[in-house]
């Protein structure tokens, strides 16, 4: 059989790449050895965020600041939960994924796809046998998965991932999660907001370390007030397991051990690019150190006719830039379009609560890069909307150019600030400057107003947290 293109997986990449070239008339062949539609629908962005939603419900129930307001948080019905949630996932893929394959009307092969010379695909079928499939152009849209550190006695021990954590058919009681990237910080709120006892061990010196260390010392101290532990600054000896207890031995900063204690461990140290079982030697295609498909700014990889999208290929782990990619290259293959991403502007958001949401540069980062920044941190309990709400934990961060203001990067650290932080996206793209940025209409009880506020200080002279490097 031969297609105009075979796009190999089923997530965001590979829809958007095989909708994109459908919309050109092109016959497209996808194949899954998974669950249709990938990691975001089925194991990472619908049922971390459905169950966090539901998690804070039961959070905000027994914990609310306002006053005449009763409320309390009941025992959790754990199966119940994840029985709700297997079925929004479900109906989300049907909605978004396996009915609109069907509008499309592209071919579906379920098996694991490699390749053979020529270039051309062999699929081994899930019933035995195999097929062979050959295309003008191919995708790798093959993803990531959870990496483990090599810790003496962890694989030995067992240990959760992102996706085993959802599919637990018992809350635990306890929970030792290690990392703090967005994965670990989410999970481990999640957990605790359902009643498990969580520590988060993280072996940099501050959790979200790859965030502004306002932001850190924020998330720090909410999870401090949500009694949830955090181990900064330690490295992981050893994990044994017995009866039914996993031991997480520490080593501290001051070189002592400790041992940590519970049900269960639960892994989020990042995510590699799955590459493993995809023959990619054979046909030239090369991998880097992280083992990432090597592509260039087109996203064609070592071989003109193969190309790579999505988590696989190294860029950001979010799944608007694996549908990006997929659009970009329906357009780069069929139509010679040339085109290429700017990922100066990309936001990145943490759904804890309060919510994490940044665009472009941190302070640390703008200055490696040699630039001359201000900085200024506008704490939330200036805003309005945090006064009302009762929680002012959170602020804005702006980084802006000295000389011309222009802004090179925001954070937000307050509730629904994902929605925020897109006026900020805009900021960034378009070059804005802070006086632009505070001359901008802001609607009043609002999050995004904290950004027209903060952009207000670089002129006004409010007394606050930090002013910056130069
Ligand atoms: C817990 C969690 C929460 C997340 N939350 C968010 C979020 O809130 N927002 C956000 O933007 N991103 C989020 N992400 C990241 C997002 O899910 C990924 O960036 C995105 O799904 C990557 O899409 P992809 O198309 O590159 O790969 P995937 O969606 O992983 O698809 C790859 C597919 O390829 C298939 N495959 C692999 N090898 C083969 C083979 N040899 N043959 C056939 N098929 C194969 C796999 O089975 C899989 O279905 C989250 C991730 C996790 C883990």
């Amino acid at each position: 059989m031969s297609y105009d293109l075979v796009v190999i997986g089923s997530g965001g990449a590979a829809f958007s790449a095989a909708i994109a070239a459908r919309s050109k008339n092109k016959t497209v062949a996808m194949i899954e050895r998974g669950t249709i539609g990938g990691t975001c629908v089925n194991t990472g962005c619908v049922p971390s965020k459905a169950l966090l939603a539901a998690a804070e419900a039961r959070h905000i129930a027994g914990h609310h600041p306002f006053p005449g307001i009763r409320t309390d948080a009941g025992p959790v019905d754990f199966p119940a939960l994840i029985t709700g949630m297997r079925a929004l996932v479900e109906q989300i893929r049907a909605d978004k994924y396996i009915d609109l394959a069907a509008h499309h009307d592209w071919y579906i092969c379920r098996g694991a796809a490699r390749f053979v010379a020529g270039p051309s695909i062999e699929v081994s079928l899930p019933g035995g046998g195999s097929q062979r499939i050959e295309a003008e152009h191919y995708v790798i849209a093959t993803g990531s998965a959870p990496v483990a550190p090599l810790i003496p006695g962890l694989a030995e021990a067992g240990y959760l991932t992102s996706t085993s954590a959802m599919e637990l058919d018992e809350l635990p009681d306890s929970l030792i999660v290690l990392g703090s990237g967005y994965v670990g910080l989410e999970l481990a709120q999640l957990f605790a907001h359902l009643g498990t006892q969580v520590t988060v061990v993280e072996i940099l010196d501050r959790l979200a370390p790859a965030e502004e260390p306002e932001t850190s010392r924020v998330i720090e101290d909410v999870f401090a007030d949500e009694g949830i532990q955090v181990r900064t600054r330690v490295t992981v000896t050893s994990v044994h397991r017995a009866e039914g207890t996993v031991f997480v031995m520490l080593c501290r900063p001051d070189g002592n051990l400790e041992q940590l204690r519970a049900q269960h461990v639960l892994v989020a140290t990042g995510r590699r690019p799955v590459t493993d079982d995809l023959n990619l030697a054979t046909v030239g295609v090369k991998t880097g150190d992280r083992g990432e498909v090597l592509v260039d700014p087109r996203l064609r990889t070592h071989h003109s006719r193969i190309w790579a999208a999505g988590d696989v290929t190294g860029y950001p782990q979010f799944v608007y830039v694996a549908g990006a990619h997929g659009a970009l290259i329906a357009e780069n293959a069929f139509d010679n379009a040339d085109r290429t991403l700017d990922y100066r502007h990309l936001p990145r958001v943490t759904f804890t609560s309060p919510q994490v949401a940044s665009v472009g540069l941190t302070e640390e980062q703008a200055i490696r890069r040699g630039l001359d920044c201000t900085c200024r941190v506008l704490p939330l309990d200036y805003l309005s909307r945090a006064l009302v709400n009762r929680d002012t934990r959170g602020l804005v961060k702006i980084v802006a150019q000295h000389a011309t203001g222009r802004v090179l990067g925001v954070s937000l650290v307050a509730p629904n600030a994902g929605d925020a932080i897109l006026a900020a996206v805009y900021a960034v793209k378009h070059g804005m400057t802070v006086d632009e940025m505070a001359d901008t209409w802001a609607p009043y009880l609002t999050v995004g107003e904290g950004l027209r506020l903060a952009a207000q200080t670089f002129t006004r002279d409010i007394a606050l947290l930090s002013c910056c490097a130069s």
